[in-house]
């Protein structure tokens, strides 16, 4: 087995720096947000954020056996250490994966504190000052996903005059790009199983995409999400539908684990098809970018790998002159070192915002200033991410049943 411990000898004192503890706890904002931790003997405490959900607390704590006393200056190293040392948990993909991103995203901040510099620098530099976010919208009131099954509210929250007054709404707070949902009840109809849209429903859809359009004109960018429930031929029925609208794209229109279908949508479509959230490393994204099978990539660094890892991906990308939007659902946390991401490499498009009905977002940091203003965030110059934790709004929202950072 290969060995990512240190073998290194010459460092300079002032860097050489042990890692004494990763911790991590949940805070239930929109979603479970998993914060994480990493303290280390000079007196600096880096920050991360991993992908929401169950699974991330139990593996962070298990990283410490192994990372404790590890150099938090050697990020990249680290990162493969832990996919090395839980190869046998499933760790080159999943829920390992989701949890090293995590805390790849905390070294980053440790590091840059440690050295006094943001993040964006480490990266490579910077090639834009402020990055331009879209923002994840619901008509009506956003469907809840509990204990496994979707539940929607009545139809008429989905009405097209329902997604027309929310687009306005939101594009009145300054965002000039928006993200819906479009998949829906009515593709349950007649079978819920077998991923095939009735021309019904296709119909509903194209209402909805021109209420849309009518009501915030083509300046806007707008895009489309389906959450992977199409076969590819109503995939394709739909994306010929809407091509009228200029999208900024379609996103997972069909299930993700197969390569070819995917690559057979994109091409078939002159509507741009984006994909790439629920795929783990470079290795999961390659093919679909050598061989041109999407328009827009987008992975999502909190679960993909880490920063560094979006960045690789990212280079793929602009090899084939395909641009990236980052798909986020995070916390300011994980938000603000996606920003460094968009502020470090040059193929960067859009970064998604996907918490507009949690009023107290912005609370969580300790900040005088929103971060997102006129739909863009600033690149923070602070060392690190730049972002510092408001204790008391974060010990107010964690998790039932849990305590804070452990
Ligand atoms: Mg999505």
């Amino acid at each position: 087995m290969r060995d990512y411990s240190n073998h290194t000898e010459h460092r300079a004192a002032e860097r050489d720096v042990e890692i004494t503890e990763i911790r991590s706890c949940v805070v239930e904002g929109n979603f479970e947000w998993n914060l994480i931790e990493v303290e280390t003997d000079a007196g600096v405490t880096g920050i991360g954020e991993a992908y929401r959900g169950g699974g991330v607390p139990e593996i962070v704590e298990y990283t410490n056996r192994f990372l404790v006393g590890e150099n938090p200056l050697d990020v990249e190293r680290l990162f493969r250490r832990i996919v090395q040392e839980m190869s046998g948990h499933g760790g080159t993909t999943g829920k390992v994966v989701t949890a090293a991103s995590g805390i790849e995203i905390a070294l980053w901040d440790a590091a840059g504190k440690l050295l006094d510099v943001p993040v964006y620098q480490l990266l490579g530099g910077k090639f834009r000052d402020d990055v331009r976010i879209y923002c994840d919208c619901h008509a009506g009131e956003a469907y809840a996903v509990e204990d496994g099954y979707t539940e929607y509210a009545d139809a008429e929250a989905y009405s097209p005059a329902a997604y027309a007054a929310e687009a306005r709404r939101v594009v009145d707070m300054g965002f000039t790009a928006l993200k819906f949902d479009l998949d829906m009840e009515a593709d349950n109809e007649p079978d819920p199983y077998n991923g095939r849209l009735s021309n019904a429903a296709i119909a509903e859809k194209r209402e909805i995409v021109a209420a849309v359009r009518e009501e915030i004109g083509y300046d806007v960018d707008l895009a489309f999400d389906c959450h992977w429930d199409y076969t590819v031929e109503s995939a394709k029925r739909l994306a010929y539908e809407l091509e009228e609208f200029d999208l900024m794209w379609l996103e997972d229109l069909v299930p993700p684990e197969n390569m070819t279908a995917q690559k057979e949508v994109t091409r078939a479509t002159r509507t741009p098809v984006a994909t790439g959230e629920n795929r783990f490393r470079v290795h999961e994204l390659s093919e679909l970018l050598y061989d041109h099978g999407v328009d827009v990539i987008t992975p999502d660094p909190t679960t993909v790998g880490g920063l560094a890892e979006t960045v690789r991906i990212a280079d793929r990308a602009e090899e084939n002159y395909i641009p990236v939007s980052p798909h986020n659902v995070c916390s300011p946390v994980g938000t603000m070192a996606c920003v460094h991401l968009g502020a470090a490499i040059p193929n960067f498009d859009l970064l998604e915002y996907h918490a507009l009905e949690v009023e107290w977002w912005d609370d969580l940091l300790v900040r005088e200033e929103p971060v997102i203003q006129d739909g863009y965030v600033e690149v923070p110059e602070e060392p690190g991410i730049g972002v510092e934790l408001d204790r008391e709004v974060l010990d107010a929202h964690l998790l039932e049943g849990t305590s804070g950072f452990t």
